[in-house]
């Protein structure tokens, strides 16, 4: 079976393309140009040569010893924390500015939750000296204070958005709405795979640097370039397509996709969408979502700003529907648990969404022998306020 997308931009039935008629014709020549941009030499040269000097690649891949001894595997750890702005984000932003400046794009707009990929979108345009606008809600920006100031600091415009909960979502329909009015001079950059084709196979495809170096460094390390295990967070499923994609097709490798639960997959306040969602349609994808009996998209809660997503992307949508990645769900506190003992055992504060991703192992049976890689989306500054509560209140 091929997990890649087809030429419609479907994955089994999830991805597509459900947009506005004002975006059509942008959309189809994205469509028609990036896989021809992405192969060019001298587009290739430029991205692999910012993602070595700036960005700082390639980003080690670390074998955690204690990590290992306690969970009786091999564990490596895929160090995309370590990258300038402290996590994966950055992959994706170098190549989509890159290529809105093929495009002669002058002016871009970004959505962010959290404010890592608002920071990723505005350090590029900073890079590249272009305009950027970037959509966050009002609740977002209380919480994400500093990365506003960051974004600002790099030229960036933050534009609050009021409507619905005033978070992610309404930041994403704010940057579409955005996008219709200004469809000529305007690139949006989305910060993960989700939207319509070609966007989910486009960000996959940048992110897929993870996974070329995990090979070559799995080779180096371990003297053959597959592991038996791959484990990944996913919100909107960037980290975890990067993390997969040389992978999809060799079933050697077992996938597994850890999605925030929040308080728990059987309350309300979840963000579990392969777990609960169904079928339909989201910011220009069929994908699963969280929604309600009549349709009504569900607000999702999770801990992690950046794993509160209502939906996902096609690409993990089809990969869960052919059992072809094994979707596991951490809750808050397995999540915190899992970044206090990675932080006591290696060194290592990370980011509460690759938290989310360490609290898979607890659930897993692994032998010895095997070879596990999990990826370390990003740092923990941005969460320590966070972390600071749960050790005061005792949780961790
Ligand atoms: C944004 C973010 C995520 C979630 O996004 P994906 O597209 O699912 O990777 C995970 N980890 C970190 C550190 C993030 O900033």
């Amino acid at each position: 079976m091929d997990f890649n997308v087809d030429k419609d931009g479907y994955y089994g039935e999830f991805g597509g393309a459900y947009i506005p008629e004002i975006l059509h014709s942008n959309v189809k020549n994205l469509r028609e140009s990036y896989l021809d941009l992405m192969n060019d030499e001298k587009f290739k040269e430029e991205f692999d040569s910012l993602l070595r000097d700036y960005v700082g690649r390639p980003s080690p891949l670390y074998l955690a010893k204690r990590l290992s001894e306690k969970y009786g595997a091999k564990i490596y750890l895929k160090r995309e924390d370590l990258n300038h702005t402290g996590a994966h984000k950055i992959n994706n932003t170098i190549g989509q500015i890159l290529l809105a400046r093929r495009m002669g794009k002058t002016r871009i707009i970004a959505e962010t939750g959290a404010g890592q990929h608002g920071v990723a979108t505005a350090t590029v345009c900073a890079l590249m000296n272009m305009k950027c606008i970037v959509y966050m809600g009002e609740t977002d920006i209380a919480r994400q204070a500093l990365n506003v100031y960051k974004m600002e600091m790099l030229g960036a415009e933050v534009r609050p958005v009021t409507s619905g909960n005033k978070t992610l979502k309404d930041a994403t329909n704010e940057a579409i709405r955005d996008w219709c009015c200004n469809p000529s001079d305007t690139h949006y950059i989305i910060g993960s795979t989700v939207g319509p084709h070609p966007y989910p196979d486009m960000v996959a495809r940048f992110q897929s640097v993870i996974s070329a170096e995990i090979k070559s460094q799995l080779q180096e390390k371990e003297g053959r370039d597959y592991p038996d295990y791959l484990i990944a967070c996913v919100g909107g499923g960037s980290n975890a397509a990067g993390t997969f994609y040389h992978y999809l097709n060799d079933e050697r490798v077992k996938l597994v996709a850890v999605e925030a639960a929040g308080l728990g997959v059987d309350t309300e306040e979840t963000a579990a969408t392969i777990h609960l969602g169904r079928k339909g349609i989201i910011h220009g994808s069929k994908t699963y979502i969280i929604q309600t009996e009549d349709g009504q998209i569900v607000e999702p809660y999770s801990i992690s700003a950046g794993l509160d997503y209502p939906g996902i992307g096609p690409i993990h949508a089809n990969l869960a529907d052919k059992k072809r990645a094994e979707i596991l769900a951490a809750t808050d506190d397995e999540a915190l648990k899992a970044a206090m003992e990675l932080t006591t055992l290696e060194g290592i504060i990370p980011a509460l969404e690759s938290s989310h991703a360490l609290a898979a192992f607890p659930k897993m049976k692994f032998d010895d022998s095997d070879v596990v890689v999990l990826t370390i989306s990003g740092r923990g500054d941005k969460d320590m306020d966070t972390y600071i509560d749960a050790i005061k209140n005792q949780k961790i």
